[in-house]
């Protein structure tokens, strides 16, 4: 690490980006020869090209996977030994926090800043802190009668494939390699078509780490080829999911079309962020708002993108909201002062700016932004939005837009922002803000989400687990509770009589 701020734009200049997979220890080309282009969202330029993997790819690194696990040579590894190495492989990541940091912004668009500060240290304390757990978990024997022993035990499930958005490249991937790798399973990652860079780089890291040939492989390439072979494949006992609903449903169906794999989802969400009248700091509320539905762009599964106001202080929320907002104009990704960057593409970007036409259409009305900015960068850029007005039958009111677009209502009271918050197919995360903990406390029970915060919004630790009720999907990412989706549990009993 340099002690001297960098100079991005330079470094992005003689950036040397790896473009292929990864497949048994060694970067190869797909199969078939083909690539696609890798565009920047900061200036919608081609910065490399990328495999473009498909069956027959997927087919190599699954047997690859398979030939790993079989071998033991990590899956039947001491857990003491698996943790050393992955303690190295989270080194290395903080080692190669600038360029990896640099790879981030410049495929996906997030400013620089949230890259090196949130990004690289959450993946690489992601990984450390499942390594430092695999050697501290113990398995159980089951109280039964005197002449039996019955152990009931944790095995790694074997080729573990982990299928991941684009909005945290890097945390996404982290939040199942961290779990799998440390409970003994092979690994194939397919990143997102828009964001495949990082997770192509780590590979190499991964392998100096001393991870074996075999048990990480990365394949990039689109959903309907690469994400779809491994979903369908028979010898991938189990995908992990990070995406949108739409996908999870489908990975749920080629699961029974193929193997039963373990299937577990982390889907979309269009969360609720209720701010009661009795709420103890307007001013942090507001402010924490504005991050909850900005920060990342707005490009968030748990972005507080419904924010449920009481009547009753619903104008001098909004006022704060909006002048919140307004500190966030989107700038260069490259500068470090920069706090909102680019959408990640021009499909996404489409996306955002059909759904503030919706919200017009619909009757809400927009009381900041609304307009595509900095279009004379050739990337691909959305004003902090806000509408005010909403309905809850709105479609700005009940579809994830994934981009910086708050839809703000007003409610009468306390039990009417539960229906309102409960009212959508998503259930990922809440917030409430109230000073009567008796209140928090049951509108905590009563949202059906995975996550609720309490005066405050998005707060994070790995030792928490993260996911959603409902059609945000099923099983969790982080804490202990991660485990859970890569073993399986198997019950050996012994006859003592
Ligand atoms: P997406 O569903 O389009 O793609 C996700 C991944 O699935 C990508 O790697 C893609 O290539 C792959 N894919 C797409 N179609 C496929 C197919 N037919 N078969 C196999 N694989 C396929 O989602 P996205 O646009 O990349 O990401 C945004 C979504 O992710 C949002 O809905 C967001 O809420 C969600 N998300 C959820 C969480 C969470 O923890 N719950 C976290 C981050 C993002």
């Amino acid at each position: 690490m340099s002690n001297t701020t960098p100079n991005w734009h330079e470094r992005a200049r003689s950036l040397a980006i790896e473009g292929r997979a990864f497949i048994d220890g060694k970067y190869v080309g797909a199969a078939s020869g083909a690539t696609f282009d890798c565009v920047s969202p900061v200036d919608g330029r081609a910065i490399a090209r990328v495999a473009s993997t498909d069956r027959a790819d997927a087919d190599l690194a699954v047997a690859a996977a398979r030939r790993a696990f079989e071998s033991g040579a990590w899956s039947r590894q001491a857990p003491r030994e698996r943790k050393k190495v992955l303690l190295r492989f989270a080194e290395l990541i903080l080692e190669h926090r600038e360029e990896l940091a640099l790879l981030e912004t410049l495929d996906m668009g997030k400013p620089i800043s949230d890259s090196l500060a949130v990004d690289i240290n959450s993946t690489a304390r992601c990984i450390t802190w499942y390594a430092e757990a695999i050697d501290k978990i113990y398995d159980e024997v089951a109280p039964t009668s005197h002449d039996a022993l019955a152990l009931i035990t944790r095995e790694p499930i074997g080729v573990v494939a982990a299928i991941v958005p684009w909005n945290f490249p890097l945390i996404m991937a982290a939040w199942k390699i961290g779990p799998a790798l440390a409970a003994g399973n092979s690994f194939i990652l397919k990143p997102s078509e828009k964001s495949p860079l990082t997770a192509i780089r780590i590979a190499e890291l991964a392998a100096r780490a001393g991870i074996p040939d075999g048990v990480f492989n990365v394949l990039p390439g689109f959903g309907h080829t690469a994400g779809q072979a491994l979903a369908l494949h028979m010898d991938v006992d189990c995908i992990g999911f990070t995406g949108s609903t739409r996908t999870g449903k489908l990975m749920l169906q080629y699961s029974g079309q193929s193997n039963m794999k373990r299937v577990w989802l982390e889907c979309g969400g269009k969360s609720p962020n209720i701010i009661l009248a009795d709420c103890p700091d307007l001013d942090r509320a507001a402010t924490a708002a504005a991050s909850a539905i900005f920060f990342n762009q707005g490009e968030m599964c748990s972005a507080g993108s419904r924010l449920i106001v009481e009547e009753r202080v619903r104008d001098a929320v909004l006022e704060k909201v909006i002048e919140a907002g307004r500190k966030l104009q989107p700038g260069d990704p490259l500068d470090p002062a920069t706090r909102l960057g680019a959408i990640v593409d021009d499909v996404q970007l489409g996306t955002v700016l059909g759904y503030i036409d919706a919200g017009r259409d619909d009757g809400a009305e927009i009381l900041l932004g609304g307009r595509r900015a900095r279009d004379e960068s050739g990337g691909f850029y959305v004003e902090p939005t806000i509408f005010g007005g909403v309905r809850a039958d709105m479609r700005i009111a009940r579809e994830e837009i994934f981009g910086p677009v708050l839809a703000a209502m007003s409610v009468k009271d306390a039990d009417e922002a539960v229906k309102v918050g409960n009212s959508v197919v998503y259930g990922l995360a809440a917030a409430v803000w109230t000073r009567d903990i008796t209140r928090a406390h049951r509108m905590a029970r009563a949202l059906r989400a995975g996550m609720v915060y309490v005066n405050c919004y998005d707060a994070d630790d790995i030792t928490v687990p993260f996911g959603g009720f409902k059609q945000s999907g099923t099983g969790r990412d982080k804490s202990l509770h991660a485990f859970d989706k890569y073993t399986e549990l198997k019950t050996t009993w012994v006859d003592l009589s």
